[in-house]
């Protein structure tokens, strides 16, 4: 059984007679001289049915024609397909693959990508979006008007896609469409000015976003949580996702970063770096727990026996991730570089590791690394690389909810995740059928029809679950809301169930 991927053309005479070549090469090649089959898992197609008598010979293909004539005198059941007459079936009615952009231009359009797809059922999967634009850039080249395709692609394709790249990790040919619609972000991204405005004074934007979640929180309490839920559900719809939709799983402020100075004790260092959203967000009013992730994850490092450094400036200091998802790429690497550049300092030029407590952000830091002196972990290679020597785990009863974001999906760490929880809980629950929950950072409140649909069969998964785990502090909001259950951060869990290990 030959099986292979190309990504060959058929837009001219030429490209289809080397096509031809190819096939009858193949053909020879399995049938005759080997001896094979020419198909093994996939159906015999027209693709394949000029071939079959070179396969088995002319009595047994007579034999073929006999039955098939019986069963179908008048050929009206699929002609053309297993059996045909015509030895050029394969040459024609070929399904054209447009140039459109040289991220996607390799697709074969084999769907492999669609199951993980958060979008799928809502409105295209990834493979659908690029069909759709290659017919978009197909029509336009043609010179027809493509103004209400492309309107419709602004929601069904580009609006609507998570952009986290869990595609890229199904497809046989590593196409990441999250790239493409991230690309064409960028070509409408016309706030620049605020983009930059926004890199260069994020201690401010954290202000105001700390302050949005004080006034949404102010709300609460004087309107009480299901008619602020109900009036915000209104004022979203009718401002077209605007103004955010707030739900009861909405986290409250933190206060303004006050970050101990590093006091250079004797225990080994480890810099801590919080995602601007762990700087920002706190447990919901609802939630049983109460500790901020920042504290939650400082207080097990130390249990652990680190001394937690911060970089300086902490509070300035972002990814770029929130940039570079509405396609501001410059901004976005601008504030990487910075990001990477107190992280080396913080870290005495990479002596000490350093713990990301967000996935998201963990990857886009690592992702194309050039500096080799950062040793950078996200939370599950950060425990389970430095903590589980230092820490005794005792197992707690509960049965406990595992998402594993996309992030940690891409960072290789899934099963490491999966490995943890069931040191922290005799019951472990992965959720079938969920792989990107569709919240992408800010999507949730945006777009939450997004996440509602990718979540859509969370709540019965989870039913027996007293709690959920995650790596990512706003994918825990769309989870919590959609699940009916608490999701936190991993750190939660793992502090619970451990203490120092004795020497
Ligand atoms: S898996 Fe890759 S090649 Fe197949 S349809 Fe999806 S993007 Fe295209
Ligand atoms: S990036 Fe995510 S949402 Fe977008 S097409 Fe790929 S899997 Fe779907």
């Amino acid at each position: 059984n030959l099986h292979f991927v190309f990504t060959q053309g058929f837009d001219s005479p030429e490209q289809v007679a080397r096509y031809s070549a190819f096939m009858d090469d193949v053909a020879q090649l399995v049938a005759v001289e080997y001896g094979g089959s020419l198909k093994a898992e996939h159906g015999t197609g027209r693709n394949m049915a000029p071939f079959v008598e070179l396969e088995w010979g002319s009595d047994a293909y007579q034999l073929m024609w006999q039955l098939k004539r019986l069963l179908d005198p008048a050929g009206i059941l699929n002609p053309g397909v297993v059996l045909t007459d015509d030895p050029q079936l394969h040459l024609k009615n070929l399904k054209p693959l447009p140039a459109a952009d040289e991220i996607v231009d390799k697709c074969i359009e084999c769907g492999f990508c669609e199951p993980v797809c958060p979008s799928k059922g809502l409105t295209l999967s990834p493979r659908q979006r690029i069909v759709m634009w290659r017919d978009i850039q197909a029509k336009k080249r043609a010179g027809e008007d493509t103004r209400e395709l492309e309107r419709d692609y602004q929601y069904q394709g580009i609006d609507t896609c998570a952009a986290t790249g869990l595609c890229a990790q199904r497809c046989p040919v590593g196409i990441n469409t999250g790239e493409l619609v991230k690309k064409l972000r960028g070509q409408t991204a016309d706030h620049g000015k605020t983009a930059n405005w926004l890199a260069e004074n994020f201690h401010t934007a954290l202000s105001g976003a700390r302050l949005t979640l004080r006034a949404a929180n102010g709300a609460r309490k004087l309107l009480g949580a299901p008619r602020l839920s109900r009036m915000s559900a209104s004022l979203s719809k009718l401002s077209h996702g605007r103004v955010p939709q707030w739900t009861a799983a909405m986290p409250q402020p933190l206060k303004s970063l006050q970050l101990p100075t590093a006091s250079n004790d004797a225990r080994p260092r480890v810099v801590y770096l919080a995602a601007c959203v762990s700087r920002v967000m706190g447990p919901a009013a609802a939630d049983h727990e109460q500790t901020s992730l920042l504290d939650k994850t400082r207080g097990l490092l130390e249990k652990a026996g680190y001394q937690v450094v911060f970089p300086d400036n902490a509070d300035s200091l972002c990814c770029g991730q929130p940039f570079a998802s509405k396609g501001y790429a410059e901004q976005a690497e601008h504030k990487r570089q910075e990001m990477l550049n107190a992280l080396l300092l913080a870290s005495r030029g990479g002596l000490d590791p350093i713990y990301c407590d967000t996935s998201p952000c963990t990857l886009r830091l690592v992702q194309d690394l050039a500096d080799t002196r950062l040793d950078l972990y996200d939370p599950v290679r950060f425990i389970r690389s430095h903590l589980l020597d230092k820490l005794e785990f005792t197992p707690q009863d509960e049965p406990i909810a595992v998402h594993v974001t996309c992030s940690t999906q891409h960072l290789g760490e899934s099963q490491a995740l999966i490995d943890l929880a069931r040191r922290c809980s005799k019951e472990v629950v992965i959720p079938e059928g969920i792989h990107c929950c569709g919240f992408a950072g800010d999507k949730g409140f945006t777009t939450p029809e997004l996440n509602a649909h990718s979540l859509r069969s969370l709540k019965d998964a989870v039913q027996y679950c007293s709690e959920g785990i995650s790596t990512s502090r706003t994918c825990e909001i769309g989870l919590s809301n959609h699940s009916g259950i608490d999701y936190h951060g991993l750190v939660y869990l793992v502090d619970r169930v451990t203490r120092p290990r004795i020497a």
